[in-house]
């Protein structure tokens, strides 16, 4: 016990952060509200006479220790949440009762969470790990993919948890809305557009340098509201007529622009795919506009971070005479953790074995690991064994 201690004394003194909290009592609920309607809801409580700390150290990222004990429980807790089947809530009433929930909550009393914002909140995360380590990737850089991932978090609506009078809501992406908001004061002025003597409009962009579009087309889009639904009008409105505004809000808009309107239509983004409503011309996506899109993806990690870690503060600790910071939730903590994150040193990967599932984290040492586990890469390999195999029977 007094080596266990010892050990837990010299972590926090190399921990970056602590956290308090306390493990909770969870269960999951299904609500049958009609056969359309049923969907499940999270119950749980504090159980404030088991508290834990947890503690961030770059090598093992937010470590949970037991107060009980005093020993190490678990390392690299973001991994752990990140690698939790996504579609499955049963999955996470282990992690909230060893963890404790997101944010604080009463211990005389169950509190009901929706699982469906919930797991839509989980998800962001994951997408912002997942978009950092993708940006960071020296070869293997996956651009339809930084680009799927970009463009649902960017557009995709904000969540919310209430939990008694409080309530978390998730990252808006203020670049993009207020240059909406900025553009939709300017009017509608085409004679304001300059032109070429073949009746082309020619758009400053920071992508293509002089982008022309013809004046057929221009008034295609304002005339016809299948091709644009309002908010695409928005920002097709910003692109037009806003070709100075400033250097991150021109750049958001003409990815999104140029998304739409050189790759293909789309209706919705999800995490995992653009759900496009006619064949996407991938071609048109060329390395100018792959930059571009690193840089928006960049800005949108950055926004997604610091719209996270606002429960974080610094305090100077009066005991110890040191500072410290003061960290309000599990939520702050797990970006405070992301925000912590060096992609220059090491990557959370996700594993490639297609049945895993699980993030591992890899140095930028050694970037060639692909799997989690040795068992993941073995079974990887039996099954790629057994596919040639296939191939040549046949
Ligand atoms: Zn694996």
């Amino acid at each position: 016990m007094k080596n266990n201690l010892n050990l837990v004394e010299n972590f926090y003194q190399n921990s970056l952060f602590t956290f308090d909290s306390y493990e909770s009592f969870c269960r999951i609920d299904t609500i049958y509200e009609s056969p359309k309607d049923v969907r499940n809801v999270i119950k749980i409580f504090s159980e404030n006479n088991k508290p834990i700390k947890f503690a961030f150290e770059p090598k093992n990222g937010l470590v949970r220790i037991s107060l009980k004990t005093g020993a190490v429980e678990e390392s690299d807790i973001l991994s752990s949440l990140l690698s939790i089947n996504a579609n499955k809530v049963e999955g996470y009433q282990k992690f909230f009762e060893k963890n404790g929930f997101f944010f604080p909550i009463f211990s005389d009393k169950f509190v009901e969470i929706e699982a469906e914002p919930l797991l839509a909140v989980i998800s962001r995360m994951r997408a912002t790990v997942e978009l950092m380590s993708q940006i960071s990737e020296i070869q293997r850089k996956n651009y339809e993919k930084i680009l799927t991932v970009t463009l649902a978090l960017l557009l995709s609506s904000k969540n919310s948890i209430a939990i008694g009078s409080n309530k978390y809501e998730s990252c808006e992406h203020n670049t993009l809305y207020n240059e909406l908001d900025t553009a939709s004061q300017i009017n509608d002025n085409e004679s304001s557009l300059r032109m070429d003597n073949q009746y082309n409009f020619i758009i400053t962009d920071s992508i293509f340098g002089e982008y022309k579009v013809s004046l057929d087309e221009y008034r295609s889009y304002k005339a016809d509201y299948d091709v644009l639904n309002p908010f695409w009008r928005r920002v097709f409105h910003s692109y037009f007529h806003h070709q100075h505004a400033n250097k991150n809000e021109r750049l958001i808009i003409e990815v999104l622009f140029h998304s739409f309107k050189d790759i293909g239509r789309f209706e919705f983004v999800t995490f995992n795919s653009i759900n496009f409503m006619e064949e996407p011309r991938w071609e048109n996506y060329i390395d100018r506009f792959k930059k571009a899109v690193l840089d928006v993806a960049r800005i949108v990690v950055a926004e997604e971070i610091n719209s996270n870690i606002t429960g974080v503060y610094p305090e100077y600790d009066s005991t110890i005479m040191e500072p410290r910071w003061r960290v309000e939730s599990l939520m702050s903590a797990l970006y405070f953790s992301i925000f912590y994150m060096k992609p220059n040193l090491e990557l959370t990967r996700l594993c490639e074995n297609p049945k895993c599932g699980r993030y591992f984290k890899v140095s930028r040492t050694s970037l060639k690991k692909k799997y989690c586990c040795t068992e993941c890469a073995n079974r990887a390999n039996q099954n790629r064994y057994r596919a040639r195999k296939k191939e040549v029977t046949i």
